[in-house]
């Protein structure tokens, strides 16, 4: 494949800023342009649940890299500006305000965006979290004081924020919030929101939070850690709808009959791939853009990050990730195909999560009904690994608060995938 001479990477994030970066390092000399939607220069999303949403840091320190960095990247960013349609064959993209960028080769890394409540009601009070707005709207709503105006968006309030008495820090101490969806998100907003002192409802239709990804086992302690640090766990409760009164949220109705009274409420229910605007583009979407190994979605049009729909050779699958770690992963492998190289994309997943005091992290794609042994420390210590097994095969390896000794078995598991890999 001769190298584009011309490159347009949809989406400024993490994967869309990654492929640019990568394509520069190694020595791409061509026009690289990155269009994204958001007004903000390419931020990171992890610490948006946890650290910006606690406070510990300014929004700002989320950013992936500064102005001087971005400037000498030599690449047009055109920011604030929504892509509507593409023309695959042309490899043009039509944007919101009507401009046309076309380039030699296109890569999408539009993400995914937050799944709302099927007929979600426009209340004030309720939030979902993807971006960084999403992240200061719901913190400053934590911290309003009870009958203060509320706000919906940043810098849209007078509002003081409530500190504690003694430290003067922020403090939601009083609110109620309800956490719908057990996810890995829900989780993490729960954790941070009870940490800042707001009282916690987390529900969802799991028997015990994460227990898709982490299997029962795993999931219990999880559900211990939370219980443990006073949030209230509604484990089995489907979401019905939401209660408000006077344009604001005041509850969320289970299918049980239940209503949880709410000041807050997060809806954390998964994410969908932004593909929207790719119909009538003739490219393949299903939960994604489909890609063949080599993340090629067409000729010349290329897809990473959460919204790439790639075959993974190794799990013999195609697959989807929403890690931030398969975001770099993917970059890299997309530049190395645009400048020349053939090699498919086989990756051994991987994603961490921080809740309170405890960093758990999965390598591999376990199944929840996967059978789970400790192989070192003790769950009943709080810092543990153990294997994910299924038909005598290794399928995944969890790390509970040892990051260190967990990377050989990590090792391990990548030694497998290789032994499992066709020659390039
Ligand atoms: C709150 C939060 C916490 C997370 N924590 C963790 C964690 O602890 N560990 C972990 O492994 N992963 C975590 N993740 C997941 C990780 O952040 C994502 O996997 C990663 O951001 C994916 O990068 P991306 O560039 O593919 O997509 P995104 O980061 O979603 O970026 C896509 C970009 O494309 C833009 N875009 C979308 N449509 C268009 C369009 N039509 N035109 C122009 N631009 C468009 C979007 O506005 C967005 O800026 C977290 C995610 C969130 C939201």
């Amino acid at each position: 494949m001769t190298v584009p001479a011309s490159v347009l990477v949809v989406g400024a994030s993490a994967a869309g800023l990654a492929t640019a970066e990568i394509l520069r390092r190694r020595g791409y000399q061509g026009t690289l342009t990155v269009l994204g939607e958001e007004p903000h220069a390419p931020y990171d999303r992890p610490p948006l649940s946890k650290q910006v949403l606690a406070g510990h840091w300014e929004h700002e320190r989320a950013a992936l890299r500064d102005e001087a960095q971005l400037a000498a990247l030599g690449a047009e960013f055109v920011l604030g500006e929504r892509a509507v349609g593409l023309d695959a064959g042309a490899r043009t993209v039509r944007t919101a305000t009507g401009r046309s960028l076309c380039a030699d080769a296109v890569v999408l890394a539009t993400g995914v965006r937050a799944r709302r409540l099927p007929g979600q009601p426009d209340l004030a009070g309720v939030h979902v979290l993807h971006t960084l707005d999403d992240a200061l709207a719901l913190r400053a709503d934590l911290l309003a004081r009870p009958g203060a105006d509320r706000p919906n968006s940043p810098g849209t309030t007078g509002n003081s924020p409530r500190t504690t008495g003694t430290s003067g820090s922020p403090d939601a101490s009083g609110k109620r919030l309800v956490v719908v969806g057990d996810g890995v998100l829900g989780c993490e907003v729960a954790a941070t929101a009870r940490q800042m002192g707001a009282e916690v409802t987390l529900a969802g239709p799991q028997p015990a939070p994460m227990a898709a990804q982490l299997g029962h086992g795993a999931a219990g302690l999880l559900a211990r850690l939370h219980a443990s640090r006073g949030v209230r766990l509604r484990p089995g409760a489907a979401v019905e709808s939401l209660t408000g009164e006077r344009g604001r949220v005041t509850g969320v109705r289970l299918e049980t009959g239940e209503t949880l009274p709410a000041d807050v409420v997060v809806v954390a229910l998964g994410a969908v791939p932004a593909t929207d605007w790719l119909e009538g583009s003739g490219l393949p979407t299903d939960d994604g853009v489909v890609c063949d190994s080599r993340c090629r979605a067409a000729d010349g049009v290329y897809a990473a990050g959460d919204v790439a729909r790639w075959h993974h050779e190794v799990l013999e699958a195609h697959v989807r990730l929403e890690n931030r770690t398969n975001a770099t992963e993917q970059a890299l492998a997309v530049a190395s195909v645009l400048l020349g190289g053939d090699r498919p994309y086989r990756p051994v997943p991987y994603f961490w999560t921080d809740q309170f005091d405890v960093k758990v992290q999965v390598h591999g794609r376990p199944a929840g009904d996967d059978e789970f042994t400790v192989v070192e420390g003790d769950m009943a210590d709080g810092r543990f690994v153990a294997l994910y097994r299924r038909g005598g095969a290794t399928t995944g390896v969890l790390g509970w608060n040892m990051p260190k000794q967990t990377l050989p078995y990590r090792r391990e598991l990548v030694k497998a995938y290789s032994a499992l890999t066709p020659a390039p």
